[in-house]
């Protein structure tokens, strides 16, 4: 295990593609506070400028309005480029298909060259989709996935997946430090209440008293992880020295109905599920074998489930009734 310190990070510039999106928001956060310089781009095509209102005003931090499938340029030493920008959930990609292909392919290459024209490290937000509906489980890093090439999940799972080989193409040929995150279902505030996703979706018509849409009969399992120890888990691969994939996620595994069913818990109320029919190509179960991140970055998830959704619940109690969200 080598991961170097925050006190050697002092002063360096981090450059955050996707920085208004939820994950990214809260990356540039922690790397303010580590004492970087953090520029940001996004196009909000899935973000919002809300996520990132507070760090106006801060001179260490600078946002660029740009479609990062299109060439960029920033100006100045650059230490870090961390490539987060893609739509994520199922209900974004399958509606801008072509936009997530372009994220994970085009936008690739325009960080990859923007950290090989700096000398820097790059960082890309991979994702547990690249083992698409897997065969295996836990999922390792050595597996390597059951994805349906032209399914309405591809032009994400592919793309992510191209955008892990374009990564370790650059390293190869150019030997640039690269560094490849396999993130598995993260939650927390600055999600987007209407993303679609099941913790925004279920926490979303708990506040409204609406009954919670179970996608087919909820035996499906995810694992889920509290976004500050998923952007710990980050930062420390990007002062390590590993460039193989690292899976970041929580190992906690549930089914969807008993997700449902801590939500309702958490609210007081009695589980009140309306079945809809379950998405083509849907993984049946989804859980993170962090055996490597443990290892190479002394990595785990600290915070509990009870104490993350509380603090998510809380978030979204501010936006129930608003228009804005
Ligand atoms: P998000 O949608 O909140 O954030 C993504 C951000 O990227 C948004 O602000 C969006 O506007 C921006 N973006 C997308 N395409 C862009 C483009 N062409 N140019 C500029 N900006 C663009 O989603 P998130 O959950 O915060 O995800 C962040 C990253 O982490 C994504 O790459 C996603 O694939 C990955 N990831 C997230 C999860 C999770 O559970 N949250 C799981 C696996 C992978
Ligand atoms: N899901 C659900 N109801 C919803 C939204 C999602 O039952 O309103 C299910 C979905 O079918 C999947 C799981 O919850 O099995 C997680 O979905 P999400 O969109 O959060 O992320 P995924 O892990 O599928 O990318």
């Amino acid at each position: 295990m080598s991961v170097k310190p925050t006190s050697s990070q002092q002063g360096k510039t981090a450059v955050v593609t996707g920085g208004a999106g939820f994950v990214p928001s809260h990356l540039i956060e922690r790397l303010l506070h580590d004492g970087l310089k953090v520029i940001a781009l996004d196009n909000f095509v899935t973000g919002h400028p809300r996520n990132l209102a507070h760090l106006e005003g801060n001179e260490n931090f600078r946002f660029i309005e740009h479609d990062v499938s299109l060439p960029f340029d920033v100006e100045g030493p650059v230490d870090y480029v961390f490539h987060m920008a893609s739509p994520a959930s199922p209900i974004d990609y399958v509606k801008i298909p072509i936009e997530t292909l372009k994220a994970g392919s085009y936008a690739s290459h325009n960080a990859l060259d923007l950290a090989l024209a700096k000398g820097a490290t790059y960082l890309v937000a991979s994702t547990s989709e690249v083992y698409g509906d897997p065969e295996i489980h836990p999922q390792p890093e050595t597996y390597w996935g059951n994805v349906n090439s032209i399914g309405v999940r591809s032009c994400y799972d592919e793309a992510k997946r191209y955008a892990e080989a374009a990564t370790m193409a650059y390293h190869r040929a150019h030997g640039l430090d690269t560094k490849i995150v396999r993130i598995f279902n993260t939650y927390g505030p600055r999600m987007r209440l209407d993303d679609g996703r099941v913790v925004p979706a279920f926490i979303g018509q708990a506040l409204r008293g609406e009954p919670m849409t179970l996608f087919g009969d909820g035996s499906q399992t995810r694992s889920f992880c509290y976004v500050s120890d998923l952007v710990e888990g980050i930062w420390r691969l990007a002062r390590s020295e590993t460039h193989e994939p690292v899976n970041c996620g929580n190992p906690h595994e549930m089914t969807i109905r008993q997700f449902a069913e801590e939500i309702a818990r958490h609210f007081g109320l009695e589980l009140n599920v309306v079945e809809q029919p379950l998405p083509p190509d849907d993984p049946k179960v989804r859980k993170p074998d962090i055996t490597r991140a443990k290892a190479v970055l002394d990595w785990q998830p600290v915070v509990p489930f009870d104490e993350g959704i509380a603090k998510t619940i809380e978030y979204f109690r501010g936006f129930v009734g608003s228009t804005s969200h």
